[in-house]
């Protein structure tokens, strides 16, 4: 079956589909569509990549049809969309017609393609896969692979808690004590004294009244921003927001809607326009932002969300542990008090050492969390070793904050020295995360193999987890990588990219 976009002028515009695609083109974009006509250039709107291909999909349900990416790199205006919706649909095959393989066999689906094709180029420009590697041992300051000792930059196991002795005594006992799962949901027969103590020390540490834990961090954003939103309601987030943010708001059923960048003051714009039409407001903002390495000023958020009467909801995947002098987070860092903010969110599997996720707020909250949250509820409660591996860490971190001071140090010295050396590290600042910018994914890929070569851990991050102009190498520092480590990888790194730069590029040689 043909998969091409028929977008000849002379394609007939069909009334109907026309009135589709203006249909679902103001239900994403809605008030930024206010003037929508069949010659409104699409992305000028000021959709984002999600909300165009939302777009997208919502006219291929409602016509029942596929529109290629290649054609969907096409479409600009609704005019465009509605012709290439007709052509299609022109194409389809009757009822009873054979079904196209994509509709009932994995392997020709659309995303499927798309995977082997980014692998199968990675491949032709000859860069091995750098993920899934198989890593022997501890991540900390060295991690272990095919029985070389590297340098690690790629792990965040920032204060060093997971392969700590002591923490890892406690995971031992726990499971010579209760076993390696609790076998149930918390709300029935799956809660131990490790998960109460844990949800205790949390809620005390960060000041909230409450806490109550998770399995995994990434499931803490998609079950509880999910349940938390419905329909009728805005979740509003940053640009670079994690998956698991973007995952809760897909599922909540709520509207979307980005800002950019750490700009309170466009989050409270939009605000102003439109927060009369929702029920309840979310503003999800994280602590430190895993890409880039910097953070919002989060008591103007608190601003935004006062005036607007909004919720604000934090994600301190990377800051609980790394920032304020003891370690308590963004919050300690602005000087934020507990109830300032309604949804403290945070995973177990970073500064502490362990897995899971949290939630720690008030006490009604973390109520109603617990009792009726799917992602509590209908789930094993958290594995003994884990529960009381972060229960050893979070009294570790309360009884000293000397790695917390370290990590601190090293984050500092490893900024200075790659500055020094002219290196484009973004927007990174006061963060154990240092992004290094090279702009093209083929030499981030290479680079990262080089680094490996030479003794160094660190990955690459590439288009489209980042757009083509930010692929890059991103450093996770640990409070007990060693001066010279520092020293040696930053000298390692110059050393490396100048060798990627010098290199012809493939479409160079490809012409030879
Ligand atoms: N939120 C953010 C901001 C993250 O970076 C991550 C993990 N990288 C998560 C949530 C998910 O946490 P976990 O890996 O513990 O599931």
């Amino acid at each position: 079956m043909s998969r091409a976009v028929t977008q000849s002028p002379s394609t007939p515009l069909d009334g109907k589909l026309a009135a589709i695609v203006l249909e679902e083109v103001q239900a994403v974009a809605r008030e930024r569509a206010r003037h929508l006509d069949l010659d409104t250039r699409i992305r000028e709107l000021g959709l984002d990549s999600l909300e165009y291909l939302d777009v997208i999909a919502r006219v291929e349900r409602t016509c029942d049809i596929r529109i290629s990416d290649a054609a969907a790199l096409q479409i600009e205006t609704c005019r465009d969309l509605a012709q290439a919706a007709a052509g299609l649909a022109a194409n389809r095959p009757a009822y009873g017609g054979e079904l196209p393989a994509e509709s009932w066999q994995l392997d020709a689906t659309r995303e499927f393609q798309q995977l082997r094709q980014s692998l199968a180029e990675a491949e032709a420009a000859g860069e091995p896969d750098p993920f899934f590697a198989v890593a022997e041992g501890i991540s900390g300051p060295t991690i272990e692979f095919g029985g070389r000792e590297l340098i690690n930059f790629s792990g965040n196991n920032y204060l060093g808690m997971s392969g700590d002795p002591e923490v890892i005594a406690a995971a031992k006992a726990a499971i010579d004590r209760y076993g390696t799962s609790v076998s149930a949901s918390r709300l029935v027969s799956g809660t131990r004294p490790p998960h109460v103590e844990l949800e205790r020390e949390i809620a005390d540490f960060l000041g909230t009244e409450d806490a109550i834990t998770f399995t995994s961090g990434q499931a803490t954003n998609a079950t509880v921003i999910s349940h938390l939103l419905g329909r009728g309601d805005l979740i509003l987030h940053d640009e670079l927001a994690h998956n698991s943010v973007l995952m809760g708001a897909r599922l909540s059923g709520a509207t979307r809607r980005a800002f950019p960048h750490n700009d309170w003051q466009a989050a409270t714009d939009m605000l102003d326009e439109v927060r009369h039409e929702y029920r309840k407001v979310l503003i999800v903002i994280e602590g430190v932002y895993s890409m880039e390495g910097d953070y919002p000023d989060v008591p103007r958020f608190i601003e935004v969300k006062q005036r607007h009467k909004a919720l604000l909801y934090l994600d301190e995947a990377h800051s609980l542990g790394t920032l304020g002098k003891r370690g308590r987070g963004i919050g300690e860092q602005f000087g934020v008090s507990g109830h300032e903010i309604d949804i403290w969110m945070g995973t177990l599997s970073k500064a502490l050492g362990a897995c899971g996720g949290y939630v720690a707020g008030g006490r009604s909250l973390v109520q109603y969390v617990k009792y009726t949250c799917p992602g509590v509820i209908y789930t094993v409660g958290l594995a003994p070793p884990s529960a009381a591996a972060a229960l050893t860490s979070i009294r570790k971190l309360r009884a000293s904050s000397a790695q917390v001071t370290a990590l601190q140090a090293n984050a500092k010295t490893f900024l200075s020295l790659a500055q020094q050396r002219g290196l484009n590290t973004g927007k990174s600042g006061g963060t154990p995360i240092v992004p290094v910018i090279l702009g093209n994914s083929l030499q981030a890929l290479t680079a990262s193999r080089l680094m490996r070569e030479r003794g160094i851990s660190v990955q690459p991050i590439l288009h489209p987890a980042v757009p083509e102009s930010g692929a890059r190498l991103r450093f996770f520092l640990n409070a007990f990588h060693s001066e010279q480590q520092l020293l040696q990888t930053v000298s390692t790194l110059a050393e490396v990219l100048r060798e990627v730069e010098s290199r012809e590029s493939p479409g160079e040689n490809a012409g030879e």
